[in-house]
């Protein structure tokens, strides 16, 4: 923008300085014609009136002076065009003629003796033929100077058009700017502070984050595709970490810690609503043997089986977890102990109603005891819960197994329930 302004000025000066050095050019010799036929004019009457002898010689000097200017004046016209002088209606051509007329009538005055008769009317001749030089001359050089005026009127209006280029080409480059602007923006700054926002995610945990993408095949955009696969592969493998923690990789049911943050967390919902809560302990009942007749690949099948069966029968609300070895626990929120009664009940029914296949074609009869707790609807402490259904368990194992036995009637019949005295 500022060479394109450096170079229009320049032009502009040039434009404008060769106009007036022109004009001025041609306007000099016919400034100086003006002077020295004033000078011929006088010369005449110094010779005629006041008898100056010396005059005929300084007026051939001063002759061939304006023989010179007029060839000046011819060439300029010439070199200029006559077209340029369209003020002027004057003929260069003929005011050289005239003044040789001019010049004739003086060198016939010069014959005469100043002072005499015919030596005035000499005069008279040289004066009456000078003067309408001299008025041609004056009228070329006021035909010039309205050249002159309208070569700086011209040089105006180009500088005026050259201004207007100029502001309308910095309006033009401010727009290709802002549009340049607009386009690095929306192609490059955006990606970018996507990109950013992303990293950000990714740093907070949060792995469902993916950059949005509206140009795929630019440098940033494969950059952004790849961050995006990347997401999604730590989504998946942190999803897999923390499914890991909190569950069996066996059965797919809690593990001993998912068990424990659920029981705290349903605790506390039950404490805040005050509700009732309550545990089933499950074991399988001579589980040992199964791993000893079948293998204990076929145990862990039946491991299997038996979750899938305890999912069918409790309800959604309820929780499933692996407790250690062949041992669950089963939470019941929003369960009294009449409930949970009934539903270790349904358990232990469906079990042993179940035919357990194992892989050899044999099928094998599993059947589960049940200890059940109730946490009633008062602050009791998780674990002294979980102790109360062990002890629950203890019970149905000592009295014949595949059955089911509550905390509530070991304290009925005398037996230590100390987690529940305790709360
Ligand atoms: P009870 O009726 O008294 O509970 O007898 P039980 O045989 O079930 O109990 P015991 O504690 O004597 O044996 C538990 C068996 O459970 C021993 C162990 O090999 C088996 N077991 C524990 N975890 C797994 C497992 O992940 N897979 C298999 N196949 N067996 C397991
Ligand atoms: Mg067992
Ligand atoms: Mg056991």
């Amino acid at each position: 923008m500022a060479a394109i302004t450096l170079v229009s000025g320049r032009i502009l000066m040039n434009t404008y300085e060769s106009s007036v050095a022109e004009a001025r050019f041609e306007l000099m010799p016919a400034h100086r014609l003006q002077t020295v036929l004033r000078e011929a004019e006088h010369l005449a009457y110094l010779y005629a009136i006041q008898g100056d002898r010396s005059v005929p010689s300084r007026f051939k000097e001063i002759g061939e002076t304006v023989n010179r200017e007029f060839q000046q004046l011819t060439e300029n016209t010439l070199r200029f065009d006559s077209v340029k002088h369209a003020h002027s209606n004057v003929s260069i051509s003929e005011t050289v003629a005239a003044w040789q007329t001019a010049q004739a009538a003086a060198l016939h005055m010069f014959q005469f003796s100043p002072s005499t008769t015919e030596a005035i009317d000499g005069l008279k001749r040289a004066h009456a033929t000078i003067d309408p030089v001299y008025d041609a001359i004056s009228e070329f050089h006021r035909g010039s100077m309205e050249d002159l005026q309208k070569r700086l009127q011209d040089a105006h209006s180009i500088a005026d058009q050259a201004y207007a280029a100029i502001l309308g080409a910095i309006l033009i480059g401010i727009v290709v700017l802002i549009a340049m602007g607009l386009v690095v923006g929306r192609s490059v700054l955006q990606p970018l502070v996507e990109l950013q926002g992303a990293a950000r995610k990714l740093g907070e945990k949060d792995f469902t984050h993916r950059v949005k993408l509206s140009n795929t095949r630019d440098e940033l955009g494969q950059l952004g595709r790849a961050f995006n696969i990347a997401a999604a592969t730590l989504q998946r493998l942190y999803g897999e970490l923390e499914r890991r923690s909190t569950h069996d990789g066996l059965t797919g049911a809690f593990n001993r810690a998912g068990f424990d943050a659920r029981l705290s967390a349903e605790c506390k919902s039950a404490d805040r609503h005050k509700r009732s809560l309550s545990l089933l302990m499950v074991d399988i009942d001579f589980f040992k043997r199964v791993n000893d007749t079948h293998g204990h690949q076929t145990g862990d099948q039946v491991l299997q089986t038996l979750v899938r069966l305890m999912n069918e029968t409790i309800r959604p609300g309820d929780i499933l977890a692996r407790y250690g070895g062949e041992e669950f626990i089963i939470i019941l929120p929003e369960t009294d102990e009449g409930g949970a009664m009934a539903m270790a009940e349904r358990v232990r029914g469906t079990v042993e109603g179940y035919s357990f296949n194992c892989p050899i074609g044999v099928n094998i009869g599993v059947t589960v005891s049940i200890g059940c707790a109730n946490r009633r609807a008062h602050a009791m402490a998780s674990e002294d819960l979980v102790k109360a259904a062990d002890a629950a368990l203890y019970q149905a194992k000592k009295t014949g197994r595949n059955r089911v036995v509550s905390a509530r009637e070991l304290s009925a019949e005398g037996a230590p329930e100390p987690e529940m005295a305790a709360a």
